[in-house]
């Protein structure tokens, strides 16, 4: 997984770069319509929204310990429902997405319904890639997958990355009585997971006033949102407004390239098999701090929004005051796994702000290991 994420559609807009009317219609063209909905209870309308896909067999997707979230939309479905597969597991194995294909062609389901986190929005976007069935996905994290058009998968320890508009979904339901159930120490490290697509969006080399205005209502939301949701996760409000944040969040991070924090985190969720939304939240201080003084200007919103003169170090308060995890070791990453950690986020880089070397990277990476206040 060390390519950088590139899109057809962002390769376009590169090409055509010659003047901004252009890129415009470029980014016009390309982009799938996609239907958004936000609302209580919006889960309820899904049997509307597979009529109104002119589909009539639909498979639900979940991982397994959301199957019952997966069987209330089976039931809700009735007849509409062709079958229900509770086996997604995190980076999309392969082996796991053929035996959904085995699934749906038993079923012959002409749709997918993808109920959970990026997990499983990830297996309906695999099999949708590879059979063009369409998709609605109900996301119950903040990951953000539901709004771009990557696709990660692994095989024999390998992850690839591809980048299709086909692989994203027609319709996206964001119930907020869905993420209500999203344990605290989750609701945290994912909006952090979430904000970390924000923020590197703020200083990507393709950056536009839209993607950085979208990236600025994310970090907002979630600024605002994730104390009200961590003092009452059953605040209703709280979590669409959250939720609203995270389909910006996703939206910017389908639109724009990633930089060093997303790369440190590929390697580490790649190589190390890390946990994505906990390595995202512990990384995500260390990386901005990194890229601090190099990317000031563009960086400025998040001091604006979090207080302070350093947006690492203000993120890394946040952090702190949301009791996110800190420290890489109490994911079980060793020591001794820093200095290979440090090699893989270094080769073949992804476009950064401050360049990057292996000892810097090193250094960035023993400070996150031990849950120490990042280096600026
Ligand atoms: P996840 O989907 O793996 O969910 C983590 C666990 O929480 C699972 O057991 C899941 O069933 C459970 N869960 C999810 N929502 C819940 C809820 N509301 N209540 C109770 N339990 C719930 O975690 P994630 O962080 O959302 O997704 C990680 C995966 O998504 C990774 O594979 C990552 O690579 C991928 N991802 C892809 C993109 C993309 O654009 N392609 C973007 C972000 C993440």
């Amino acid at each position: 997984m060390d390519q950088p994420i590139i899109c057809d559609r962002l390769l376009m807009i590169e090409r055509l770069s010659g003047g901004g009317r252009e890129i415009a219609k470029a980014v016009q063209t390309a982009t799938p319509t996609v239907r958004v909905l936000f609302g209580p209870s919006l889960r309820r309308t899904i049997a509307t929204e597979i009529r109104l896909i002119g589909a009539t067999r639909a498979l639900v997707l979940s991982t397994p310990q959301q199957s019952n979230a997966a069987l209330e939309i089976a039931e809700l479905l009735g007849p509409l429902a062709a079958g229900v597969f509770c086996k997604a597991e995190m980076h999309t194995p392969v082996h796991v997405t053929e035996a959904a294909m085995a699934h749906v062609a038993e079923t012959r389901a002409d749709c997918l319904v993808a109920i959970g986190g990026g997990s499983t929005i990830g297996l309906g976007k695999a099999i949708a890639y590879r059979t063009d069935l369409p998709q609605i996905a109900i996301p119950t994290t903040y990951a953000g997958s539901e709004a771009t058009p990557i696709l990660g998968q692994s095989e024999g320890g390998l992850k690839t990355i591809l980048c299709d508009p086909s692989v994203l979904p027609e319709v996206i339901l964001y119930d907020p009585e869905l993420v209500m159930t999203l344990p605290i120490s989750m609701t945290v490290t994912s909006a952090l997971n979430a904000m970390a697509h924000a923020a590197e969006a703020l200083y990507a080399t393709n950056q536009t006033t839209g993607t950085t205005l979208m990236a600025i209502d994310g970090l907002t939301a979630f600024v605002d949102g994730l104390p009200k949701v961590i003092s009452d996760p059953t605040d209703l409000p709280a979590r669409e407004a959250t939720q609203r944040g995270a389909w910006a969040c996703g939206t910017v991070l389908g639109q724009v390239g990633m930089a060093l924090h997303h790369k440190i985190c590929h390697t580490l969720g790649g190589s190390f098999s890390l946990p994505h939304a906990q390595t995202h939240a512990i990384l995500l201080p260390h990386a901005i701090a990194y890229n601090a003084k190099a990317a000031a200007a563009e960086l400025q919103p998040i001091c604006d929004l979090l207080g302070g003169q350093n947006a690492g170090l203000a993120l890394h308060d946040f952090a702190k005051q949301m009791n996110a995890p800190l420290a890489l070791r109490d994911l079980g990453l060793r020591e001794s796994d820093l200095n290979r950690a440090a090699e893989l986020a270094t080769s073949k880089p992804y476009p950064n702000p401050r360049p990057v070397t292996r000892e810097k990277i090193h250094a960035l990476l023993q400070a996150a290991w031990a849950g120490d206040t990042p280096i600026t």
